[in-house]
C-alpha cells in the first residue's frame, strides 16, 4: 500500500498553536504572499520618494527608537511591524540606489539577484550538504565552475562560494598556510615553523589579510609590506627583493597577495610580472580581485585582469562589481586538492564514505557549516541578463571614474591622486594661501558635513598621512553633474570651514 503524499488537500486547516500561523506551510501560503508582498512594496515606495541617499541621522538620535522597542511585546501582524521598521529602519537607511551615494563599494542591486534572494531564504537550502540542498549544491558548482573559466584556470579549478572578500581571503590564506606546513609534517617541526611564516602584500593591499594573519596563528609581524610605485601598483623587483632578503633570515614566505583593485585607489597589482616572481620562487600567489572581479565580465577591460590564471587562489565579491546584494563571494584555487584543507568529516554530517559515494557535500571545502545559498542571486541575474550586460554596467561606472577624475584635475579648488583603472577617485580639497595648513581638517569637517546633510555620501582615506576623500563609483545612474554637484557642495563645506577658523585664529590674534 502506498501512503497518500502530504499536499494542501490532506492537510488541515492549522490547529494548534497560534504561532503556527506564521509558519511557511500549505495553509499559510495567502500570508506568506501578502508579506512579502507588503514588504517589496515598501521598499520600492522608498526607492520611489528617497530625495537623498541618507538622511543625515545621528546613532544618538536614532538609538532610543530602537532601543525603546520592547521585543518581549510582538505586534502580531507583519503590517503593523512594517509600519514600525519604517522608524527604526526605512526611512533612515542608506540607499545604493541613489545617485550620489558616492561612498563605498556597496552596489545598487539588479532585479533578478532580488529575485533569487526572495526564492533562497524561503526554501532555506543549506549548502553544507547534498542532502539540505540537492540541485542548489549543482547550481553552484556551475557557477564556480564558470567563474574559474572566466579566470582562466583549467579543468583542475574549484572553489567555494564564501560571505564576502574577507573570509574568501582568509581561507585562501589558509590553504597557503598549510600548503607551506606540508614540509613540517610532525606536530614540533609545524609549532617551529608557524612563526617563521610570512605573507607580502603591498601597503595598499586589504586589512583582512592582517585580520587573517592574527587567526591563523602567526606571528605578529608575519605581514610584510612591499613597496608600491607611483600608480600605488606593488613593485615585482622590490617583490623578489623582499623573498630574497626573508629566506636569507631563515624565514618562509607562505603567500604573496596581490590585489586586482585595491579598495581605495583601484589600483592592479602587475600580475604577469609578479606571478613569475612567485612561479620562480615557488611561493603561493593569491590575487585579491574583490573589487576588481567585475572585469572578469567587461566586455571591453577584461584584459586589465591578464595574468590572474596565474595565480594559485582568487577571491572574488560578486556583491561589489556583479551588483549583486550582500553576501555573495567566493574564493577560485586553481588545483582544487588544495581544499582539502578545509575538509573535516563529522558522522553525523558528511562521513568520509560519501566522499567514495561521490555525494557532493560542499562543507568540504568551506568553512562554514550551515550556508546560504547566494549563488542563486548571481545564477538568475546570468540567467536573466547575461554576462555582457553585467560587465557592460561595470564598465558604465569606471567610465564614469574617469570623466570624474578630469572633472577634478581641472578644478583649481582640488587636488586629485593617481588615475584608477577602475571606479574610485581620491581627491582633496586645496585650500590656498593661510589656509594650507587646515587641508587635513578642512577634508575631515566637509565629509561629515554633507553626510549630516544627507545630500550625498563620499568616503575618506588617507593619503601618506593626509586626509583625502574617495568616490568610489559604482551606480550607473551617476551622472558627471551628479559629481560636479557633490564637488560643488564639498567645495562649499570645506571653504566655509577654512573661512571660519582662519577668521577666529585672526580674532585670537588680534585680541
Ligand atoms: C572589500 C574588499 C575586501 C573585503 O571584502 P568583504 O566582502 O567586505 O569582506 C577584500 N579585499 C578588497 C580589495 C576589497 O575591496
Amino acid at each position: 500500500m502506498t501512503l497518500p503524499g502530504r499536499t494542501a488537500e490532506t492537510v488541515s486547516a492549522p490547529t494548534g498553536s497560534p504561532a503556527r500561523a506564521h509558519l511557511l506551510h500549505t495553509g499559510n501560503l495567502a500570508r506568506y504572499r501578502e508579506a512579502l508582498a507588503d514588504g517589496v512594496d515598501r521598499v520600492a515606495r522608498r526607492v520611489a520618494t528617497a530625495d537623498r541617499p541618507f538622511t543625515g541621522i545621528t546613532p544618538d538620535a536614532l538609538a532610543p527608537r530602537v532601543a525603546g522597542i520592547d521585543l518581549d511585546r510582538p505586534l502580531g501582524d507583519a503590517g503593523a511591524a512594517l509600519d514600525e521598521l519604517e522608524d527604526v529602519y526605512l526611512r533612515d537607511a542608506v540607499w545604493f540606489h541613489h545617485p550620489r551615494y558616492l561612498a563605498h563599494l556597496n552596489c545598487p542591486v539588479v532585479i533578478p539577484a532580488l529575485l533569487g534572494e526572495a526564492l533562497l531564504t524561503a526554501v532555506n537550502s543549506s549548502m553544507d550538504t547534498w542532502d539540505q540542498s540537492a540541485g542548489a549544491t549543482l547550481v553552484e558548482r556551475h557557477l564556480i565552475d564558470w567563474t574559474a573559466t572566466r579566470i582562466g584556470f583549467g579543468a583542475d579549478a574549484d572553489g567555494i562560494f564564501t560571505s564576502g572578500g574577507s573570509q574568501s581571503n582568509l581561507q585562501a590564506l589558509l590553504l597557503a598556510r598549510e600548503e607551506a606546513c606540508l614540509v613540517a609534517p610532525a606536530a614540533d617541526a609545524r609549532r617551529d615553523l608557524l612563526p617563521r611564516l610570512r605573507v607580502l602584500t603591498s601597503a595598499v593591499g586589504h586589512f583582512s589579510v592582517q585580520k587573517s594573519a592574527k587567526l591563523l596563528g602567526l606571528a605578529p609581524d608575519a605581514v610584510v609590506t612591499v613597496e608600491t610605485d607611483a600608480q600605488r601598483r606593488m613593485v615585482p623587483a622590490a617583490l623578489r627583493r623582499e623573498i630574497t632578503r626573508l629566506r636569507a633570515e631563515g624565514l618562509v614566505v607562505m603567500a604573496v597577495v596581490a590585489t586586482a583593485g585595491t579598495t581605495d585607489f583601484g589600483s592592479i597589482d602587475p600580475l604577469p610580472e609578479l606571478a613569475a616572481v612567485t612561479e620562480a620562487a615557488g611561493v603561493w600567489l593569491h590575487v585579491d580581485a574583490a573589487y576588481g572581479c567585475g572585469l572578469l565580465v567587461s566586455p571591453t577591460r577584461r584584459h586589465l585582469l591578464d595574468g590572474v590564471e596565474r595565480a594559485d587562489s582568487v577571491t572574488v565579491d560578486y556583491h561589489k562589481s556583479f551588483f549583486q546584494p550582500v553576501s555573495s563571494s567566493a574564493l577560485v584555487v586553481r588545483d582544487r586538492r588544495v581544499l582539502r584543507h578545509a575538509t573535516y568529516h563529522a558522522d553525523y554530517l558528511n562521513p568520509a564514505r560519501m566522499v567514495e559515494q561521490r555525494i557532493p557535500n560542499q562543507v568540504d571545502k568551506s568553512l562554514q557549516t550551515t550556508r546560504r545559498f547566494d549563488a542563486l542571486k548571481l545564477w538568475l541575474t546570468l540567467r536573466v541578463m547575461g554576462p555582457d550586460a553585467v560587465g557592460a554596467l561595470f564598465d558604465e561606472v569606471v567610465d564614469r571614474a574617469a570623466g570624474a577624475w578630469e572633472l577634478i584635475s581641472e578644478d583649481p579648488r582640488f587636488e586629485v591622486v593617481t588615475r584608477s583603472p577602475l571606479s574610485t577617485v581620491v581627491f582633496r580639497y586645496l585650500p590656498t594661501g593661510r589656509g594650507r595648513e587646515l587641508a587635513d581638517a578642512a577634508n575631515l569637517y566637509a565629509r561629515e558635513a554633507l553626510a549630516a546633510s544627507g545630500a550625498a555620501l563620499v568616503a575618506g582615506t588617507t593619503v601618506d598621512g593626509r586626509h583625502f576623500l574617495k568616490f568610489t563609483l559604482l551606480n550607473p545612474e551617476t551622472t558627471l553633474e551628479d559629481v560636479g554637484h557633490v564637488l560643488e557642495l564639498l567645495a562649499e563645506h570645506a571653504g566655509r570651514y577654512v573661512r571660519e577658523r582662519t577668521a577666529t585664529d585672526l580674532a585670537c590674534q588680534v585680541g
